[in-house]
């Protein structure tokens, strides 16, 4: 049999190398030197926003952020249920409580008005996720928070799974009131582990840099005003970003081209369905993810995928949705993500996969299912 197929391994296109090297022959190694700066301007430029503050991970950049904006004890933050359990932890890092939604029937992104029908008094911020490359409804959100005189409600994007994907053009990083970005090594866009926080807002962004870097004075070396934290890119870590955003409009093609291949080569295959992507979306996908609605349980989806491993296909279930975990408290049943998430597929989708390679999962799941 030939060599496995992985479900998503990192596509370097060559400059990396070069950049590390260079980064290593300047001795700058740490949290400073001039890949960041130079990674972070590029950052900003491709999603077309005023700045860029680059992290440790898009963990620790979601909680800079709400930290930043102050979100605490007795707050609630809404965040959709079928998402990486990193976006709801960094919630609870501030002692503040997340609020779980439904997804989608056909997007499988958060469903705005079940969102919109879980707002309280204490609801401090909504984290829209772009699953799997698929943009949340941040207009939708933006407009109803202000129909019902809550523009106070901070809206965040968790676009650590859609760099590249646009919505009537515009990137996504600028669609809400700020957005962060992984580049953990699965991503569409990688540094190793990295992340980012996008922002319009420039005053906010001069706090989120202070707030990463110990909340040192900036006049006043090793005075510290208040409460920071160490949460820096590595100057190592963004010369790999910079090759990558130099090669974004590639790196997202063959993304696009594969998923695109996928498409046609399950459609009319009855039972699986692909997510619906908003006609004024032009989505990226990080993974390839199908529904397969045949299955009947999360069991029967899992031993599908025990069969194609065995047949040399890696894949991946979807989230488990984060309300059936033991450590939160918002455990209200949400049958709509449950009954989605146990049938969901993530085929391989690493950039570098090759035409024979995507064939080749086609036909080991559709011999498995
Ligand atoms: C990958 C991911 C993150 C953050 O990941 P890190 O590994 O901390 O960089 C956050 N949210 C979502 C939806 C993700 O997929």
């Amino acid at each position: 049999m030939s060599s496995r197929i992985p479900v998503c391994a990192p596509f370097f296109t060559g400059k990396e190398r070069q950049y590390v090297l260079e980064a290593v022959d300047s001795g700058w190694i740490s949290s400073a030197g001039e890949f960041i700066g130079r990674f972070e301007r590029a950052f900003a430029a491709l999603c077309r926003v005023r700045h860029a503050e680059s992290c440790a991970n898009g963990t620790v950049a979601l909680h800079l952020l709400l930290h930043a904006w102050g979100v605490g004890p007795g707050d609630e933050v809404i965040v959709p249920s079928e998402t990486f359990v990193a976006t709801a932890n960094a919630v609870l890092y501030c002692g503040a409580k997340p609020v779980f939604c439904e997804i989608d029937e056909r997007s499988w992104v958060l469903d705005v008005d079940d969102a919109l029908a879980r707002v309280t008094p204490k609801t401090k911020a909504i984290i829209g996720v772009d699953l799997f490359g698929v943009v949340a409804d941040y207009a939708a959100l933006r407009a109803r928070l202000a129909a019902i005189g809550r523009s106070d409600i901070k809206l965040i994007e968790d676009a650590a799974e859609a760099a590249g994907s646009t919505v009537d053009g515009r990137p996504t990083g600028s669609l809400a009131d700020a957005a962060i970005f992984s580049f953990f090594g699965n991503k569409t866009l990688t540094t190793g582990e990295g992340g980012a926080i996008t922002t319009d807002d420039v005053e906010l962004g001069a706090r989120l840099k202070f707030l990463k870097n110990h909340g040192m004075d900036s006049k006043r070396r090793y005075y510290h005003p208040e409460l920071g934290f160490n949460y820096r890119m590595t100057n190592l870590q963004a010369a790999v970003g910079c090759a990558q955003v130099e090669a974004a409009a590639d790196l997202c093609a063959r993304k696009q081209r594969i998923g695109e291949r996928y498409r046609s080569a399950l459609a009319g295959v009855e039972g699986v369905r692909f997510a619906e992507r908003p006609k004024n979306q032009n989505v990226v996908p990080w993974l390839h993810a199908v529904i397969d609605d045949r299955l009947p349980s999360e069991a029967a989806r899992d031993e599908l995928l025990a069969r194609m491993l065995e047949q040399g296909v890696e894949t991946r279930p979807f989230f488990v949705p984060l309300h059936t975990f033991p450590y939160f408290t918002d455990t209200s049943p949400l049958p709509r993500t449950e009954r989605l998430a146990a049938r969901g597929v993530c085929l391989p989708s690493g950039g570098g996969l090759t035409d024979g390679e995507v064939d080749r999962a086609v036909e080991v799941f559709l011999k498995c299912r």
